[in-house]
């Protein structure tokens, strides 16, 4: 079963058709009532508790494509870059950031991506001994509207052969038949966010179970392709270890672990302006129960030794099964790796040319 996904109108912004992406979902959302709007119309439905998720906007973007994941100083940062492919996801977690966007509703897909891989192209050419390691999933889930998008047929092709850079296809999903009909598996990463399973039923609406998203990663593992994995966001919950070591479990039973790149870590955090709009869309969530305090990037966390004891439950049942598994913390102190994983990159560069050496391992240059 794939992720529910409606879409029962398109809005096309002035400037779309000027692009064969546009032109080419239409065709595959055959019989979607179609609007053309103009590039500032701000539309959302009256009732906008839904974030608009069943309109999508097809939107000739003139932002940034590519830019670093934004990290802050005060945490180790993973040197990632975004590649902008669209925004908003038609799954449902509770604790999703882009809630907070509540300016940029409905779903958007950007049609002028593959005039944009041109100049990105020539960015990546310019720096041939750097390790770029780039991703669709920051602000849309990778795959989720892959079948409307047709990223799984643009991206590969263009990653194919290069020799300094990876693409990430992050995604809770099992839709990876497009992966699995490309020619073009050399430089992709596919990987899935996990939970524990209550966690996955209970807060990460519209997504599919974890055994069918480890059955999606099996296939693609299977396939040839390098797979990744993120416990993001780890949340306290009753039995939550209980809970965690079931999802180690179902990756024992499905997942080669010399096929895995890596697996991150990061506790549940949050910014003081999502909490109301949490308990607004999901009141009945339990993701807010608990303590948390301030961290030094403004956003909620819980406390230091709570955090440490996660990870460290975490890296012992991961160490258990597989002992080098690109194990990492997203935005945790140095002194977080060192208590609970035993080590620590120092600083952000440290941690970049850790996953960068992972990257030259899977990847033969
Ligand atoms: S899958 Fe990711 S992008 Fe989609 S709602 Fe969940 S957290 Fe947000």
């Amino acid at each position: 079963m794939k992720a529910d996904i409606r879409i029962d109108r398109v809005l096309f912004e002035e400037g779309a058709d000027d692009y064969e992406l546009a032109s080419l979902i239409l065709k595959r959302l055959n019989g979607v009532p179609v609007e053309k709007i103009s590039q500032d119309t701000p539309r959302q439905r009256d009732d906008s508790s839904n974030m608009d998720k069943e309109t999508l906007r097809l939107v000739p973007f003139k932002g940034e494509f590519f830019k670093p994941c934004p990290g802050t100083k005060n945490y180790i940062c993973c040197g990632y870059q975004i590649l902008n492919v669209g925004t908003n996801c038609p799954m449902d977690c509770s604790y999703c950031i882009l809630q907070a966007y509540f300016n940029q509703p409905s779903l958007r897909i950007f049609v002028n991506l593959e005039q944009e891989l041109v100049r990105i192209g020539r960015i990546l050419d310019e720096h041939p001994e750097s390790v770029f390691r780039l991703g669709t999933g920051e602000f849309t889930d990778s795959l989720a509207l892959d079948h409307i998008a047709g990223w799984s047929k643009i991206l590969p092709r263009f990653f194919e052969g290069r020799k300094n850079a990876v693409l990430e296809f992050k995604t809770k999903t099992d839709r990876v038949e497009g992966l699995l009909s490309s020619p073009y598996r050399d430089r992709i990463i596919v990987s899935w966010s996990l939970n524990s399973p209550d966690m996955a039923s209970g807060e990460e609406h519209g997504a599919p179970s974890i055994r069918k998203r480890l059955q999606a990663a099996k296939r693609c593992m299977e396939e040839g392709y390098a797979v990744g994995f993120h416990f993001d966001p780890l949340i306290l919950h009753p039995k939550w270890k209980d809970g965690y070591m079931r999802t180690i479990e179902m990756m024992d039973r499905y997942i080669d672990p010399q096929r895995i790149i890596w697996i991150s870590m990061g506790c549940l955090r949050y910014i003081p302006a999502l909490k109301p709009v949490i308990r607004r869309r999901h009141p009945g969530t339990h993701i807010l129960d608990g303590e948390f305090i301030h961290g030094l990037d403004g956003k909620m966390r819980y406390f230091k030794p709570i955090r440490i004891e996660v990870y460290a439950f975490m890296r012992e049942q991961i160490e258990k099964w597989r002992n080098n598994s690109g194990l990492y913390l997203c935005m945790e102190s140095s002194e977080v790796w060192t208590e609970s994983l035993g080590w620590s990159p120092k600083r952000s560069r440290g941690l970049s040319n850790y996953l960068d050496r992972r990257v030259r391992e899977f990847f033969i240059n």
